[in-house]
């Protein structure tokens, strides 16, 4: 389902048949081939992490060619770990796309159904998800930390979608990204009882700490609202353990952040 491509430096992972079939392009980038410096480098994409803004624009400028889309009409979020879901509009178009005081307020998913528009979610831990309705020309894009886990933003994103597109969930496809894996997302105890209360499964207790499947937590809240369990596709790639991504938790809070994309052509 998905493939790696390698070009001018820059990594990205896609999806290439629904965009051949459905003319719906996915990317997911890690932190290879920018020009960030230090705890940046490189492919830093987010303006609001301390990098230098020149970077991040030419950063972004590289990406934009790679993904073919301008970043006149890319858009992107002031992601606050919310459940909240815009869905956007023409006028919508290249908010965040050079800076970031001109994206999307305090949201963390985005619903989108018009053409040449790249919807971005920008992590680095956390979990990207692309939920795409193929027939119904719609696509989403949601940023699921833990705290968006519990709070199911992607539920919201789905129910959003369907509202949209006016098809069911069982016409969606839904791709998970690059996110840190069970074996490294350690928490307390109190987030963990969090989880366990409405996800025991997902909470592992080892010998040295509590461990939390969140991909496990995002799997379950796309098949719960109806996306069939065989449309559902995730990259195992952990963004912690796999140095080509930008960590919050490996890099101890100074870093950049990779992105997800979601676009109808
Ligand atoms: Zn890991």
């Amino acid at each position: 389902m998905f493939r790696r491509i390698t070009r001018n430096g820059i990594s990205i992972i896609t999806v290439p048949e629904l965009e051949s079939s459905f003319g719906i392009r996915v990317i997911f980038t890690n932190r290879l081939g920018g020009f960030s410096k230090g705890p940046y480098e490189s492919l830093n994409l987010s303006f609001n992490v301390g990098d230098d803004y020149e970077s991040v624009l030419a950063n972004r400028m590289k990406v934009a060619r790679e993904i073919e889309i301008p970043l006149s009409n890319w858009v992107t979020m002031k992601q606050i770990h919310s459940n909240h879901v815009i869905v956007i509009k023409e006028e919508d178009k290249g908010r965040g796309g050079i800076d970031y005081n001109s994206a999307l307020p305090s949201c963390d998913a985005l619903v989108s159904s018009i053409p040449g528009v790249a919807c971005a979610a920008l992590v680095a831990d956390c979990v990207p998800v692309v939920i795409a309705c193929p027939s119904g020309h719609a696509v989403a894009v949601a940023h699921a930390g833990w705290r968006g886990a519990l709070l199911k933003v992607c539920v919201e994103t789905s129910k959003e979608l369907e509202e949209d597109c006016g098809l069911p969930s069982s016409e969606f496809l839904a791709f998970v990204g690059p996110h840190v894996c069970a074996n490294c997302f350690e928490v307390g105890e109190e987030i963990a009882e969090k989880f366990l209360r409405e996800y025991p499964h997902a909470v592992r207790r080892k010998e040295f700490g509590i461990k939390i499947d969140l991909g496990m937590v995002i799997r379950e809240q796309l098949e719960e609202c109806g996306i069939p369990a065989e449309m559902i596709f995730e990259i195992d790639d952990c963004t912690m353990c796999d140095s080509r991504y930008y960590s919050f938790r490996r890099l101890k809070g100074i870093t950049g952040r990779q992105a997800c994309f979601v676009a109808i052509l």
